[in-house]
């Protein structure tokens, strides 16, 4: 199925003229591509456009999670700005639970619209005091602070962390907002960038999130 081209920081549709993208809202905007479902054939599809950009999975998935959602921003396979993937599946204390994980250049604004923040970048509480917990990127352990979304609305419906790995921002968004508690410091993302084959065994599918 052919993919439809998003604004990275809005709902809104994007009008293309000669490989230039626009929003409404925004002005030019390198697009956003999502596909309808999350299936094995468009996730390989996803890493394909993607092929120097790392795409972050928690690693391994739990028994039952399934890779629910993912999106790229980038006109072109080499110009690609963030990916975005989103596990689901259930916990004993959540119940279903929803992970989010985004990376990206700054000022590029997908992991804050994720968020629900309305700074495009996480801000200056990253780096501030003892990050509330790290997680491992290949040999990295990549630190991590709290981003408030309260100044922005009033739900809590969600937790949110971001910091620095390898040059971008990461981004990592939990709903129920109580899932933070899954976070450990021996958490494992991994770019499934360039894995190939183990990605047959990766279940898809699942409700995709609302962001
Ligand atoms: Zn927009």
């Amino acid at each position: 199925m052919a993919l439809v081209a998003g604004c990275p920081r809005c709902p809104s549709p994007v009008t293309e003229w000669e490989r230039t993208w626009a929003c409404g809202e925004h002005g030019p905007v390198a697009p956003l591509w999502r596909p309808q479902e999350a299936s094995y054939d468009e996730f390989t599809r996803h890493l394909g456009r993607t092929p120097s950009f790392p795409t972050y999975l928690p690693w391994p998935l739990g028994p039952g999670w399934r890779v629910a959602d993912f999106a790229l921003v980038g006109a072109a396979p080499d110009e690609a700005t963030a990916t975005l993937t989103c596990a689901s599946g259930t916990s004993a204390l959540d119940g279903e639970v929803e992970v989010v994980v985004v990376a990206e250049e700054p000022g590029v604004g997908l992991g804050s619209r994720v968020a629900g923040t309305t700074a495009s970048d996480p801000g200056g509480e990253i780096g501030q005091g003892p990050p509330v917990v790290r997680v491992r990127i290949g040999h990295q352990s990549v630190p991590l602070w709290t981003v408030s979304t309260s100044a922005d609305d009033d739900r809590f419906d969600r937790s949110v962390v971001a910091g620095e790995a390898y040059g971008r921002w990461l981004w990592i968004v939990l709903r129920p907002a109580s899932a933070i508690l899954l976070l450990r410091d021996d958490w494992i993302l991994k770019d499934v960038s360039g894995l190939g084959p183990p990605l047959v065994e990766l279940p898809f599918g699942g409700d995709r999130p609302t962001w």
